[in-house]
């Protein structure tokens, strides 16, 4: 049970630590790197992908330090969480919204929640950014769905 306690905290810990890195280094000292995420007309990669192999390899090196102490030491569930975090995210953000890679289209109300909001992040192109920096931390009733007009 404590492992999957761990696994919950990496997850949130993922997102509360990408939300401040995100809004004060990504749009502050690092955005010239993070930019790239923010132009349109990029190749396959963009220099931003750069975060989510470092994230990633924080998430692999420790699911490998807690791997023989699995359910004793912290660090394989907090590994894990992150990587599913980092699944998520690739498949809502980098799949669903941004169309890479493998884009797809799906019905589901909380991923189009969360394309609506993230969009709303693209408005502002620059670097002094615009709410939400989370992915999944926002106020959801802020992002209402457009009501499509009937009579047309
Ligand atoms: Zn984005
Ligand atoms: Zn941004």
């Amino acid at each position: 049970m404590i492992l999957i306690a761990y696994i919950l905290l990496g997850f949130t810990g993922m997102e509360i630590v990408s939300y401040c890195v995100h809004r004060w280094l990504f749009h502050g000292v690092l955005w010239r790197i993070h930019e790239s995420h923010h132009t349109p007309d990029h190749g396959l990669f963009e220099m931003n992908d750069i975060f989510s192999f470092v994230f990633a390899g924080i998430s692999m090196w420790l699911i490998i330090v807690g791997a023989d102490t699995m359910f004793t030491s912290p660090a394989f569930g907090i590994g894990a969480g992150i990587a599913l975090y980092g699944l998520l995210y690739f498949i809502i953000h980098d799949l669903f919204t941004h169309k890479r890679f493998m884009p797809f289209k799906s019905d589901n109300w909380f991923m189009k929640l969360v394309r609506r909001a993230h969009q709303r992040h693209h408005q502002d192109a620059g670097k002094k950014g615009h709410e939400p920096y989370g992915l999944f931390l926002f106020p959801y009733d802020k992002y209402p769905e457009k009501k499509r007009n009937k009579s047309g």
